[in-house]
């Protein structure tokens, strides 16, 4: 199916990243994009790439975890790649994430994280509230200790967006901008999708990634918003070096002096405005966290919308009662920079060459439907 016409609906990191690998691998692709009415959750995003906090305690919390990591290892080929090809940073860091307990409820609670990630052969490392503080010497004298992830990583994902949009067009790939509202069939095989507009958009086979807005062309994936509300603050003047997560707060520095602060969590709320009251909540566990930081201007505070899935795990390939050439690309929730290029990647044998149905089964959307 090397030639075919590939249709992507929703322009955030999975179908740019998916978009950019399929037209890599000689297909003719196409992305339909809502733009500004539905912002991309990925513009919303702290960018970090981080298995070792990101444990979910679902049925699928192994194949998760092992496809975050696998996801992570292609980070290291797939952004120096994009760098390269969109000629711009993307502000790729792999010096690890730090976790820091601020009290001995949280203490333990990491404690609880760090033994399994330890199991797993991943590279963490227990450290006392001195070796912290040696680490990262703005974090307050509260800190009871914590564990350094050696081999997280974070990226900016404004900046990786953009980059993909770049890679995807100098590639020839098409991006139209234009929402789409039902997909088109020919003798029950997908081909195509119906813009508002009333334009048929025709190609061989169709990916829906519109990350928290699934319920589009007829579908409807247990898929629901999960409103994450996060801030900026100006950190000239007190240079945090690397990720640090607190229970209540993470710290995200970024080039230019940015530090993003993350995040809040309203399951099934749609709404895009920030909460001033759990943005306020956000800073102050920030400040608890590293005092100095009361003396930082805020840049910034904005809402996204995660693509929360029943289960935590995205849900990637075919539906069983559904069209042939139709596939499913959503549900990423709070990882979906971290697993973009795997995605893409197991998508990609999918849609060219019908494999790879194993690798992705345990996040098949079968799983919701009815048996
Ligand atoms: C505050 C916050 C912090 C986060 N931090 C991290 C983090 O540190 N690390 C991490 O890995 N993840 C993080 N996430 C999660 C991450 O942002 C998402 O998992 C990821 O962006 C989902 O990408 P997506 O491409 O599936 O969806 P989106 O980025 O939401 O893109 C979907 C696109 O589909 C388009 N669309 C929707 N409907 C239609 C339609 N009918 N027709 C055409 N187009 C349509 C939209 O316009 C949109 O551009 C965070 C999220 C939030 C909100």
């Amino acid at each position: 199916m090397g030639e075919s016409h590939v249709i992507i609906v929703g322009g955030g990191v999975i179908g740019m990243s998916l978009a950019w690998r399929l037209t890599g691998a000689g297909a003719r692709v196409s992305v339909i994009d809502a733009g500004a009415g539905a912002p991309p959750a990925t513009n919303a995003a702290a960018g970090m790439l981080a298995p070792s906090f990101e444990q979910s305690a679902g049925p699928l919390a192994e194949a998760l975890y092992a496809f975050s990591v696998e996801s992570l290892a292609r980070w290291r080929d797939f952004a120096p790649m994009l760098e390269r090809d969109a000629g711009m940073r993307i502000d790729y860091r792999d010096d690890g994430i730090l976790g820091a307990a601020l009290s001995e409820a949280e203490e333990e609670e990491l404690k609880g994280a760090f033994s399994p990630l330890k199991a797993r052969g991943a590279s963490v490392e227990w450290l006392s509230p001195e070796e912290i503080r040696a680490r990262e010497p703005l974090l307050s004298a509260k800190v009871r200790g914590g564990f350094f992830a050696h081999d997280d990583a974070q990226v900016d994902p404004r900046r990786v967006l953009a980059a993909l949009h770049r890679v995807f067009l100098e590639a020839g790939g098409a991006f139209i901008a234009a929402r789409a509202t039902s997909l088109a069939t020919k003798n029950g095989d997908a081909r195509g999708v119906t813009l508002e507009s009333g334009e048929t958009i025709e190609g061989d086979a169709v990916v829906i990634a519109t990350g928290a807005f699934a319920q589009i062309c007829d579908l409807a994936p247990p898929v629901f918003p999960v409103k994450g509300e996060a801030l900026a603050l100006d950190m000239t003047s007190v240079p945090f070096a690397r990720v640090v997560r607190t229970k209540h707060a993470y710290l995200c520095p970024k080039a230019g002096g940015r530090l993003v602060i993350g995040a809040t969590e309203a399951p099934h709320d749609a709404s895009l405005d920030p909460s001033s009251s759990r943005v306020e909540a956000l800073k102050r566990a920030a400040i608890d966290a590293a005092p100095a930081l009361s003396s930082c201007a805020e840049l910034e505070r904005w809402a996204g919308l995660r693509p929360g899935t029943p289960d935590g795990a995205p849900i990637l390939g075919r539906p069983a009662e559904s069209p042939e050439g139709l596939f499913l690309a959503l549900g990423h929730y709070r990882n979906g920079v971290l697993l973009a290029p795997e995605t893409a990647e197991k998508l990609t044998s999918l849609i060219l060459e019908g494999e790879n149905a194993s690798a992705l089964g345990a996040f098949s959307p079968g799983r919701f439907e009815p048996r």
